[in-house]
């Protein structure tokens, strides 16, 4: 994880100004990757003490929309976010308990997959989820 002075630098080189809650969300979606708003919400809480639902939602908008961080939402699970972006990766999901884990582009580049039949669109990115069962959940069954 890059140290706190580069999420400071991250912000600025993206001109969102420098705010406690900015860099703890921004760290904890670092360490934490595709974790859930409601857990996110809870490390910032352990970092900055109180911090309202509100204010977290609106740190994870404005750093998304900057682009420093990725909202993905799995078809089935809520939405979740993640520090890797600018790279066209996947995701597995496992089925039974819900992990997720970065796969990288099948082809390196979107949309990855060409599309059958594109209607005139000019396709750039195509969504692929793979799903199966993690390695704990696989052992189990
Ligand atoms: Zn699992
Ligand atoms: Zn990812």
């Amino acid at each position: 994880m890059p140290p706190a002075a580069d999420f400071r630098q991250m912000l600025r080189d993206v001109s969102l100004r420098v705010t406690a809650p900015r860099l703890a969300v921004l760290s904890a979606v670092h360490q934490h990757p595709h974790t859930d708003t409601d857990s996110i919400i809870g490390l910032v809480r352990d970092e900055l003490g109180t911090v309202s639902h509100q204010a977290v939602y609106d740190v994870l908008r404005a750093l998304t929309t900057a682009g420093l961080l990725r909202r993905i939402e799995p078809p089935g699970s809520v939405a979740r976010y993640e520090a890797r972006v600018g790279d066209n990766h996947h995701h597995v999901v496992c089925r039974s308990c819900g992990t997720i884990a970065d796969v990288d582009c099948a082809v390196g580049y979107a949309p990855c997959l060409t599309a059958s039949e594109a209607h005139g669109f000019v396709i750039d990115e195509a969504e692929v989820v793979y799903r199966g069962l993690c390695p704990d959940c696989s052992v189990r069954s």
